[in-house]
C-alpha cells in the first residue's frame, strides 16, 4: 500500500506511522525525522534547515526536495507511508507527478482530524527520548521510571511560540492540500481523537476499503 498520513502537527501521524510499520510492514518516510537526523549529523542541509525548524517554519522546498526524493526512491515504490510530506502544493504536485511517472499512484491520503486545543495540549506536553526517538505525553504516557531522565527532552519546535507558528503555517500552506487530494479522489478524513488503537482501527478501515485485492 502507498499512503500519505496527513494532518496538523500533533495529529498523531508519527504514532500511527509506527503502528502501521509494525502491523502492516510498511516503510516509514518522515521528512521531519530525516531533517532532524541531518541536523544531528551537522550536514550542510541540516545546518540550514535548523534555522527554519526551530522557529516552526517550513524548510524551503529546494532543501527538502532532494532529501524527500532520495528517501522515497530508496524505499522502493510499494508499501510506504509518507509522514509530514507533502506539506505544500508544490510538494504535492511533485509527488503526484513522480508516482504517476512510476505508475504507482497513492491508495489513500489519510487525513487525521484533531481539534486545535487537543493539538496544543499534545505538543506542549510531548517529550522525546533522545536515544530511541520514542514520544511521550506527560499526562497520558509519561516516560517510564527506568528511562534515564537525562535522555528526555522537549523538541525546540514544541516550545509555545513555535507551536503557534507551526499551526499558522499548517493552516496557510498545508491544509489547502486536502482540497487537492480530494480532487484527486484519494482523501479519507479520519477522526484522530481517542486512544491510539481506536484511531489505528479507523485507519485500518480506510486501508481495507482501498487496498488492492
Ligand atoms: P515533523 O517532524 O513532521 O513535525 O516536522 C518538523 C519540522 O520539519 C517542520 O515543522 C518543518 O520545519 C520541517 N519539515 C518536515 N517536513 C517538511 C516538508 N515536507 N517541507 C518543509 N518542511 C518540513
Amino acid at each position: 500500500m502507498r499512503i500519505v498520513l496527513f494532518g496538523p502537527p500533533g495529529a498523531g501521524k508519527g504514532t500511527q506511522a509506527r503502528l502501521l510499520v509494525e502491523r502492516r510492514q510498511l516503510r516509514h518516510v518522515s521528512t521531519g525525522i530525516i531533517l532532524r537526523r541531518a541536523i544531528r549529523e551537522q550536514t550542510p542541509v541540516g545546518q540550514k534547515a535548523k534555522l527554519y525548524m526551530d522557529e516552526g517554519k517550513l524548510v524551503p522546498g529546494r532543501l527538502v526536495r532532494a532529501l524527500a526524493e532520495e528517501a522515497i526512491s530508496l524505499v522502493g515504490n510499494d508499501h510506504f507511508i509518507l509522514d509530514g510530506y507533502p506539506r505544500t502544493l508544490e510538494q504535492a504536485q511533485w509527488l503526484t507527478e513522480y508516482l504517476n511517472r512510476h505508475h504507482v499512484p497513492l491508495h489513500a491520503v489519510v487525513s487525521l482530524q484533531v481539534p486545535e486545543e487537543v493539538i496544543v495540549d499534545r505538543l506542549s506536553k510531548r517529550r522525546v527520548n533522545k536515544k530511541t526517538g520514542e514520544n511521550y505525553h506527560l499526562d497520558f504516557s509519561p516516560p517510564p521510571p527506568d528511562v534515564d531522565p537525562a535522555l528526555i527532552y522537549r523538541r525546540q519546535d514544541d516550545e509555545p511560540e513555535a507551536i503557534r507558528k507551526r499551526l499558522e503555517v499548517y493552516r496557510r500552506e498545508t491544509e489547502p492540500l486536502e482540497a487537492y487530494f480530494r480532487a484527486e479522489g484519494c482523501l479519507y478524513p479520519v477522526r484522530g481523537v481517542g486512544e491510539m488503537d481506536e484511531v489505528y482501527e479507523r485507519i485500518e478501515e480506510v486501508l481495507r476499503a482501498t487496498e488492492p485485492v
